[in-house]
C-alpha cells in the first residue's frame, strides 16, 4: 500500500482546504515521519484491526467512528475519523480498506483536472450580517437586503452532496449562526454522513447553542483578525471581545475549535499578541487567509492587503509562532505562492497535502442566491458562470469548473515552469482578476511571478 498523501484537519472556512503549516513542510525527516506515522496508523487498522482513535465513543465533535472510502483514479480517499485527515491511498490501499470496514461513499468518475467529487463544499446559508466589515468579500451589512436560501434547497444540496461523496460540508454567510435553522442543517449533515463544520464570528453562539454545536460540528472556527483595537483597523469596528467570548464558550462545551485570521498589514504585527493569547485559550488550530479582493474587499484591497515584503515573510513567521506557541498552523489555498517561495521540497508540500488554487478541483461553493460558483471569491462573470442545476451534473460538466482545472493544468510561463505548480495550481484566480484584470492569469503577488 502506498499511502499518496495525507491532508490533516477538517475544513471549516470558505477558503479551506486549508494546508498544514509547520516544521513538517519544510524538513524532509520530519515530514517523512508524519507520513510514516499516518501510513503505520491505516496499516494497524487495516492489517491488525486496531481501530481508529476514538472508536465506539464518538464524543464532542467527532466523526462516527468508521473511517469513509471513496474511489478515484488512483485508488481511494479515506476520511479518516479521529484524527481527522484525508488519506489518498492506491488501489491496494482502497482494496484493504474496503476489505478493514471502511464504509464506501459517493464512485462516480472524475473529470479532468479534478476529484470525482469535492472533498469540501461551502454553503453560504446567509447574507445578513448585523455588522459591515471594511473587507467584507460579500458586502454583507445591516443595511443589506438579505438573501437567505430556503431550508428546503440548502437540505436538497446536502443531500445531493452525500450522494456525489462529499466529506465535509462547511456553512457560513454573512453571519451563520443567525439562522434559526442552522443546527437542524448541521443535524441534517450528520445524519447523512457529512462532517459539518462551521465559520462565524461569535453572534449568536450562547452556552445552549454551543452545547448542541459540539454534538453536531466537526470543528467551528471563529473568524478573529485581532485582540481589541487591531481587530477594529482590520475591520472598521472591534468585534474581538465577541469573538473570543464565542471561542471560550466553544472550548468549554468541548468543540474543537479554531480560528480564522485574515492577514492584513494592519494586523501584521500583532500577530505574535494575538498566537499568546490564542494559544492561552486552548484554540486547537489557527488558519491564516489572504485577504480577498472582491465585495467591499476590493476597495479595501490597496489599505489592508499585506505589503509584498510581509507576504515574503509569511513562512517563517508561521514557524517561528508555531514553535513558540505550540498552536497548529493552516494557511489557505491563496497563500500557497508565499509558501513556495521559500523553496521547502515540492514533493514533500504534495504528500502533506499542502494544495494552492482547489476552486473545481476539491472544493466547491453554493452562494446565498443557490448558485455555484469554483469558490466563495469568484464572483466576477469573466471568471464564473452562474452554475444551477444538479450537482453531480454540474461538476462533471460545467464550462466554468473546466476553466478552472485546465488553467491550473496549463498556467502560462513563469507558472508552467515553476516547480511548484502541481502543488500551488497557479495562484489566486481572485487576485489576478483584481490586480491585473485577467482572472486566468499568473497570480501577480506571487514572489517567483514577480521576479519573473
Ligand atoms: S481563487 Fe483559488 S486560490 Fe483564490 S481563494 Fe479561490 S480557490 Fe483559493
Ligand atoms: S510561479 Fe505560479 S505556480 Fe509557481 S508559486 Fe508562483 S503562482 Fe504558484
Amino acid at each position: 500500500m502506498t499511502l499518496l498523501r495525507v491532508r490533516r484537519g477538517r475544513s471549516p472556512n470558505c477558503s479551506a482546504v486549508g494546508s498544514v503549516v509547520g516544521i513538517a513542510i519544510v524538513s524532509a525527516m520530519v515530514g517523512a515521519a508524519v507520513v510514516n506515522a499516518w501510513a503505520e496508523r491505516f496499516l494497524r487498522w487495516t492489517g491488525e484491526g486496531t481501530p481508529p482513535e476514538g472508536s465506539g465513543s464518538p464524543g464532542p465533535g467527532s466523526d462516527p467512528s468508521t473511517p469513509r472510502l471513496r474511489p478515484e483514479a488512483f485508488g481511494a480517499i479515506v476520511a479518516w475519523p479521529e484524527p481527522a485527515a484525508l488519506l489518498y491511498v492506491d488501489h491496494e490501499g482502497a482494496a484493504d480498506a474496503l476489505a478493514a470496514g471502511a464504509r464506501p461513499i459517493g464512485g462516480q468518475p472524475s473529470p479532468d483536472g479534478a476529484l470525482s467529487a469535492p472533498t469540501e463544499v461551502h454553503l453560504a446559508v446567509s447574507e445578513r450580517c448585523p455588522v459591515a466589515c471594511t473587507g467584507c468579500y460579500l458586502d454583507a451589512g445591516p443595511e443589506r437586503e438579505p438573501t437567505d436560501p430556503s431550508y428546503a434547497s440548502l437540505r436538497a444540496a446536502l443531500h445531493e452532496a452525500a450522494a456525489m461523496g462529499v466529506f465535509e460540508v462547511a456553512f457560513g454567510g454573512g453571519e451563520a449562526v443567525l439562522r434559526d435553522d442552522l443546527l437542524d442543517l448541521a443535524a441534517e449533515a450528520r445524519a447523512l454522513g457529512l462532517t459539518p463544520n462551521l465559520t462565524t464570528s461569535g453572534f449568536g453562539v450562547t452556552p445552549e447553542r454551543a452545547a448542541r454545536m459540539a454534538i453536531l460540528f466537526g470543528q467551528v472556527n471563529v473568524s478573529l483578525d485581532g485582540l481589541p483595537g487591531t481587530y477594529e483597523k482590520v475591520r472598521g469596528w472591534d468585534g474581538a471581545a465577541i469573538g473570543l467570548k464565542a471561542l471560550d464558550l466553544l472550548r468549554d462545551a468541548g468543540l474543537r475549535t479554531g480560528v480564522n485570521t485574515v492577514l492584513s498589514r494592519q494586523n501584521w504585527d500583532h500577530l505574535p499578541a494575538l498566537s499568546a493569547e490564542l494559544a492561552a485559550r486552548g484554540v486547537s488550530e489557527w488558519q491564516w487567509v489572504r485577504f480577498k479582493p472582491t465585495g467591499r474587499g476590493a476597495d479595501a484591497y490597496a489599505e489592508l492587503a499585506l505589503t509584498p515584503g510581509q507576504a515574503e515573510q509569511i513562512l517563517p513567521v508561521a514557524l517561528e509562532l508555531e514553535a513558540s506557541t505550540g498552536l497548529t498552523l493552516r494557511t489557505d489555498c491563496a497563500l500557497v505562492p508565499f509558501l513556495a517561495a521559500h523553496e521547502p521540497p515540492p514533493d514533500l508540500l504534495e504528500r502533506l497535502g499542502v494544495t494552492g488554487c482547489v476552486g473545481g478541483e476539491s472544493l466547491w461553493t453554493r452562494k446565498a442566491d443557490g448558485a455555484w460558483r469554483p469558490c466563495s471569491f469568484a464572483e466576477d462573470p469573466e471568471m464564473s458562470s452562474r452554475d444551477e442545476g444538479a450537482m453531480a451534473d454540474l461538476w462533471q460538466d460545467s464550462p466554468t469548473l473546466q476553466d478552472w482545472r485546465d488553467y491550473a493544468e496549463h498556467a502560462p510561463e513563469p507558472c508552467a515552469s515553476c516547480t511548484y505548480r502541481s502543488v500551488c495550481r497557479g495562484g489566486c484566480r481572485v487576485v489576478a482578476r483584481h490586480v491585473t484584470g485577467a482572472p486566468f492569469s499568473p497570480d501577480p503577488e506571487c514572489p517567483r511571478v514577480r521576479a519573473s
